[in-house]
């Protein structure tokens, strides 16, 4: 398969047909990024990297790092993580309010940002140093030094904090949040603040489609049948709610974030990233999303 001539049409034809969306505004700071970036980078499971377009510029990965910090707690907590978080698509936006009220503080799942809120702080309950181990996780992951953690966005979402400060002070009214408010929101604004590329991200994933084996790391990530979970949990709830469309439409296991970037994964093939900064109304990038779908109609396979 020549997964370089691969992207490059799938990159030509969305350039071609130009479909628009809008930047995120309500975390300020997101708004100034150049609209018309746009590009993808797919990693094969020998390393090799096939880049098009912005491949090698960061950019903000917003709530895909939820997919990282879930990785570091998975096996601290195993099973028992799940008895402070679901695992059911929310078919709700990411932060709402309403359905954390519902369903008692037990958030939908780890992919809403109740529930992204709940794993940082069992993260900042188990890490000593819990913002440099998120980054020295996922430079380990993408196999050198690249993450970047820009104070200029994570200060504009701590200013613009109300939702998320609700919905943690919501969890500790509930007992499912053990630590101070303020400390893990500084944690998790910062992981959402990370910047890195599209190649970096695709090898931070990679780990999730071998198996839990990252060969940047080298070394077993997750187990197997954690990986396996980890990719159930974002084919049914990384696409907030529009999960469920991105499984039709795609059919891959993947995790989207309001800086415009997804990074997904096909098991035992390859991962990739895809990034362009204009947003439909779901939060998810427009090209970003007709790219992968347009790259699984090319393979002619998905996970189905
Ligand atoms: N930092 C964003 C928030 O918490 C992340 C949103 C996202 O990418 O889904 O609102």
């Amino acid at each position: 398969m020549d997964y370089q001539k691969l992207i490059e049409e799938v990159y030509d034809e969305i350039q071609k047909e130009n479909p628009r969306g809008k930047v995120a505004t309500y975390i300020p700071e997101l708004a100034n990024v150049d609209p018309d970036q746009f590009g993808i980078a797919l990693v094969d499971l020998k390393g090799n990297v096939f880049g098009v377009g912005d491949y090698q510029t960061a950019f903000s990965i917003q709530s895909v790092s939820k997919v990282h910090t879930l990785a570091m707690v998975f096996h601290v907590f195993k099973s028992k993580l799940w008895s402070r978080v679901n695992v059911e698509p929310s078919g709700n936006p990411f932060n709402s309010i309403a359905q954390l009220e519902f369903e008692k503080g037990i958030p939908r799942n780890p992919f809403i940002n109740a529930g992204a809120l709940v794993i940082t702080d069992a993260l900042y309950s188990k890490f000593e140093r819990p913002t440099d181990q998120i980054s020295d996780f996922i430079n380990e992951l993408s196999g050198r030094s690249c993450v970047r953690i820009n104070q200029e966005v994570k200060e504009s979402e701590k200013n613009h904090a109300e939702r998320n400060t609700a919905l943690a002070y919501f969890l500790k009214a509930h007992k499912n949040f053990d630590n101070k408010v303020e400390d893990v929101l500084d944690v998790y604004f910062a992981q959402c603040a990370i910047e890195m590329s599209c190649e970096d991200l695709a090898k931070s994933f990679s780990f999730l489609a071998n198996d839990g084996y990252s060969i940047f790391a080298k070394r077993e990530i997750v187990s197997e049948s954690h990986a396996r979970r980890i990719n159930a949990l974002m084919l049914t709830c990384g696409f907030y709610d529009e999960s469920g469309e991105f499984a039709f439409r795609v059919g891959l296991p993947g995790k989207s974030g309001v800086g415009g970037g997804i990074a997904a994964v096909m098991p035992h093939k390859f991962s990739v990233a895809v990034w362009c900064p204009e947003l439909n109304d779901k939060g998810n990038s427009v090209k970003s999303i007709k790219a992968l779908e347009l790259l699984t109609d090319k393979l002619k396979f998905s996970l189905f």
